[in-house]
C-alpha cells in the first residue's frame, strides 16, 4: 500500500503539472506583446477552460485520496434508482444528440436501493461521460432491470470500443487505453476508478464487456433494497 501511496503521488504531481505547464504558457504568449481585446478575451476563455478541467481533476483526486485514508462518510437512504437514472438520461440526451447519437433510455424497472444519491449520480454521470466522449457514430442506450435481488444497470455504446487485453486494466488510477485518444478529448484516467469505487461502496459490483471499433456495455449490479 506504500508503493501504491508513492505511485500515486508521483502520478497526481505528474497529471498537476501538465494542466499547469500549458496555462503557463499560454499566459506567456498572450503577454509577450500588444494584443487586441479580441485576442485577450479569446485567451482567457481558454484558460478558463484549463482551470475548470484542473478543479476537475483536483476534485477527483481529493475524492480518491479521501476514500483511501478513511472510510467516506456516504448519505445512505431509500431512492428510486429507476427514477434517478431517467434523470440522469434526459441530462445526457441532450448532449449525446448535440454530438448527432441517438441516446434510448429504457426499460426502467422500478427499484429502490440504499444509496448516496450525489455518488450513484456521479457514477452514472462517469459512465455515459465516457459512452459519448468514445462514441463517434450509432448510439448509447441505458436501460435498468431488477433480477434475483440485484438492479442491473447498462450502459451500452457503439463507440470505439476496448481492447480484450485493457479491459482489467481500465478500472486502474490514471489508466487510459491510449494516451492520446483520451488526452485530446480532456481524460485524466479516474472517472472509471471513481465508477469502481462508487459501485463497491454501495456492495455492488461494476463489468464491462467491449469489442474493439463495435462498442461498450458497462454494467452496474447494486442490491436492491426492497426485493
Ligand atoms: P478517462 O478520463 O481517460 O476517460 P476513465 O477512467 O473514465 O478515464 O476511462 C479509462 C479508459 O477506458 C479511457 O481512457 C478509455 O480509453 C477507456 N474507456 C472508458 N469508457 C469507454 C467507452 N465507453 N468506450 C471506449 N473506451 C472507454
Amino acid at each position: 500500500s506504500f508503493r501504491r501511496m508513492s505511485e500515486f503521488t508521483a502520478d497526481t504531481s505528474h497529471e498537476l503539472k501538465t494542466p499547469l505547464c500549458a496555462m503557463r504558457g499560454e499566459a506567456e504568449v498572450l503577454l509577450s506583446k500588444r494584443r487586441t481585446p479580441e485576442e485577450y478575451e479569446e485567451g482567457l476563455a481558454h484558460l478558463v477552460e484549463r482551470f475548470d478541467h484542473l478543479n476537475r481533476l483536483i476534485n477527483d483526486l481529493t475524492l480518491l485520496s479521501e476514500a483511501d485514508s478513511s472510510p467516506v462518510r456516504l448519505e445512505m437512504s431509500p431512492l428510486r434508482l429507476d427514477l434517478l437514472v431517467q434523470n440522469i438520461g434526459n441530462l445526457f440526451q441532450v448532449l449525446a444528440e448535440q454530438k448527432g447519437i441517438l441516446f434510448e433510455v429504457g426499460p426502467l424497472e422500478e427499484v429502490t436501493v440504499l444509496g448516496d444519491k450525489t455518488r450513484l449520480q456521479q457514477l452514472l454521470t462517469n459512465l455515459l461521460d465516457n459512452a459519448i466522449k468514445y462514441t463517434s457514430k450509432g448510439s448509447i442506450k441505458l436501460t435498468l432491470e431488477k433480477t434475483e435481488g440485484t438492479a442491473v444497470v447498462n450502459v451500452k455504446d457503439t463507440g470505439m470500443g476496448i481492447p480484450k487485453q485493457e479491459q482489467d486494466k481500465i478500472f486502474k488510477r490514471f489508466y487510459r487505453v491510449d494516451k492520446s485518444r483520451s488526452r485530446e478529448t480532456g481524460g485524466i484516467g479516474l472517472g472509471l476508478s471513481i465508477a469502481e469505487w462508487i459501485a463497491h461502496a454501495h456492495h455492488g459490483v461494476i463489468e464491462v464487456e467491449s469489442e474493439l471499433n463495435v462498442g461498450s456495455t458497462f454494467v452496474i449490479r447494486l442490491p436492491v433494497l426492497i426485493p
